[in-house]
């Protein structure tokens, strides 16, 4: 029986690591991380303001780069997250953010989907008979993709390389398995894209699962990094599933 996937699981796999120059130093104030020293950093050299006249601490002055629109300071810091259990329809979506992003997928040429899991679309959960048939379709294409590598494989003999012939049969029979396969991805993005994707997939108008996501990301972004995500607030919509809100829009 496959596994199914009710949630993403989202692992930070890198954060920046700022370190200081000691013939510029910066006269910091409040809490911080290396990502947000580091953007303060770029910030204050544009002025060399790095005596703090203003007093501000460091989610202060971010908080106030956000407002005033100098997204360009926020791309110094990055940030990579391994986004599993996640659907192929989800990623599809997801790698339309270009500006800022890299990514690197499973590839289902090369790894045997037999085994896949799938993920339940949040619409469908919490209905037992509609889990239920939906799971009969799903297993049932996987059921065919077992059949059709396997054909495949037994029709492509010939070809002496194992490892082609297998990527033959793959890349083919993966037209048969439904767009709730799991993936896993890793993304590396910069605050300000980050904060443009969490905006525009995080709110209503999204598609559920990306939206489930998107929370899912902003959460932990907002632990790594509260000066730069602490604009977007949380709520239950009226679809009584989670969504998010900005103050500073697409900085
Ligand atoms: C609710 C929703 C529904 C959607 N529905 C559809 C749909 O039905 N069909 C569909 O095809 N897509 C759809 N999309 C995807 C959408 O069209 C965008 O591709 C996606 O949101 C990425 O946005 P972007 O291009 O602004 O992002 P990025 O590529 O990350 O770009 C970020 C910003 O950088 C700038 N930029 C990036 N590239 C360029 C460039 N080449 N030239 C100039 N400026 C650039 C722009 O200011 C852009 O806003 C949907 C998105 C959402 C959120």
């Amino acid at each position: 029986m496959p596994r199914y996937y009710t949630e993403p699981v989202i692992s930070v796999l890198a954060r920046p690591v700022f370190s200081e120059p000691s013939h510029l130093p910066v006269e910091w104030m409040g809490e911080s991380t290396d990502g947000e020293r580091l953007a303060e950093f770029a910030g204050r050299l544009c002025y060399m303001s790095q005596h703090n006249p203003a007093k501000r601490n460091t989610r202060d002055y971010l908080e106030n780069i956000k407002r005033q629109g100098h997204g360009s300071v926020l791309e110094h810091a990055t940030y990579s997250l391994l986004v599993e259990g996640v659907s192929r329809s989800l990623t599809h979506e997801l790698v339309r953010h270009r500006a800022g992003f890299a990514y690197s997928q499973l590839s289902q040429r090369y790894v045997d989907e037999s085994q896949a899991s799938f993920v339940v679309p949040p619409a469908v959960i919490g209905d037992s008979a509609l889990e239920e048939t939906w799971r009969t379709q799903v297993e049932s294409a996987q059921t065919q993709y077992v059949a059709l590598v396997e054909s495949l494989m037994a029709r492509y003999s010939w070809v002496a390389d194992k490892v082609h012939r297998r990527k033959m049969a793959r890349e083919a029979a993966r037209s048969v398995l439904p767009n709730a396969t799991e993936t896993k991805i890793v993304v590396t993005g910069n605050v300000r894209a980050w904060r443009t994707m969490l905006e525009l997939r995080s709110s209503e108008g999204a598609e559920m699962e990306i939206r489930r996501m998107a929370i899912a990301v902003l959460r932990v972004l907002q632990q790594e990094a509260p000066g730069f995500f602490s604009d977007f607030e949380t709520y239950v919509a009226d679809d009584r599933k989670d969504a998010a809100r900005v103050s500073h829009h697409k900085v």
